[in-house]
């Protein structure tokens, strides 16, 4: 598994939970600025939408994806979970993000260092923690543009994602030995792990936390992250490397716009090997995605339906 072809190459989603759909639209659309790149339902409860943000194409390594449930009820962060998601941003626009975040009054947590990096930490309206990075190398990624969000300042994608555990080792090894990460730095109790793999969305923080409490997998959570491959052939070669490894990854999932297995890592996070086939303009064509509800084919005659259950949107 030494050649990077057949490797991990950094992430590819990540997905979290929400109570209310439109608030949630609004603030990722309208404040953060990111493309709506489908609008479709979770698969295994289709009275639920499911919100995927992204970049102009919904490039792996870029997009967000949430549920919302209404009324589930605040979640916390804490152990065996995804605690802060990484956006990168140019150097130098930072203080347009905390003037915008004062203007529609985003929680911001604070403005620190980390790993000669700064950031800006803040949360989404159901608590999720995010941080905006001016990383030490340039993003060359290109961010969707809006009305009042130009490409100097736009959210990229990813940078990094940060998992919480009670104890990071078995974590780390899966990591280094089947996704092909190594450990970059460290500080204090947040261990760095970086794939060569690829230059962008290619790091995981393990912050180790031994008296850390477990957290609530609910809104302003998130539920799992997933890791992306090129295709089919490396995920099941990476699914065969899993289940030698001791743990009990899922067959192979078609969700249309990738085909996906999951599996818990030790430390209690879910895990997802995602491919980049066959994207998202497998239903919708590039300037038009995420303008219609899109469903998978087996949901398609109940249509109706599922647009009257599920919550109108503006
Ligand atoms: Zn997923």
């Amino acid at each position: 598994m030494n050649s990077k072809s057949s490797q991990i190459s950094g992430l590819h989603h990540i997905t979290a939970i929400s109570d209310n759909a439109q608030r949630n639209l609004d603030f990722y659309s309208l404040v953060l600025g990111l493309r709506l790149v489908k609008k479709t339902v979770n698969f295994d409860d289709p009275g639920t939408y499911h919100f995927y943000y992204g970049n102009e194409e919904g490039t792996p390594g870029t997009i967000l994806t949430f549920f919302p449930w209404e009324g589930i009820g605040q979640g916390y962060p804490g152990t065996g979970m995804a605690t802060e998601i990484g956006y990168s941003v140019n150097t130098g626009s930072l203080e347009f993000w905390e003037e915008r975040f004062k203007k529609f009054h985003v929680r911001v947590k604070e403005k620190m260092e980390r790993f000669g990096e700064t950031h800006l930490r803040f949360a989404d309206p159901d608590g999720l923690d995010l941080t905006l990075v001016e990383p030490t190398i340039a993003d060359p990624r290109k961010g969707w543009e809006t009305k009042d969000i130009h490409s100097e300042n736009a959210l990229k994608g990813f940078c990094q994602v940060t998992l919480t555990l009670r104890e990071m080792e078995k974590t780390a090894r899966i990591l280094t030995d089947i996704f092909g990460y190594r450990l970059l730095s460290q500080e204090a109790n947040r261990y760095r792990f970086i794939t060569d793999a690829i230059s962008t969305a290619n790091i995981v923080d393990l912050l180790e936390e031994p008296d850390g409490k477990s957290g609530h997998n609910t809104a302003g959570t998130n539920h799992h992250i997933a890791f992306r491959v090129k295709d089919e052939s490396i995920q099941m070669a990476l699914r065969e490397r899993i289940l030698e490894n001791g743990l009990l990854p899922t067959p192979k999932i078609n969700r249309d716009y990738f085909y996906s297995v999951y599996f818990r890592e030790s430390g209690g996070v879910l895990f997802e090997i995602a491919t980049d086939n066959p994207g998202f303009t497998v239903d919708e064509p590039l300037k038009e995605l995420g303008s219609h509800l899109q469903l998978p084919r087996q949901f398609e005659p109940d249509r109706k339906i599922i647009e009257e259950i599920l919550p109108k949107l503006k």
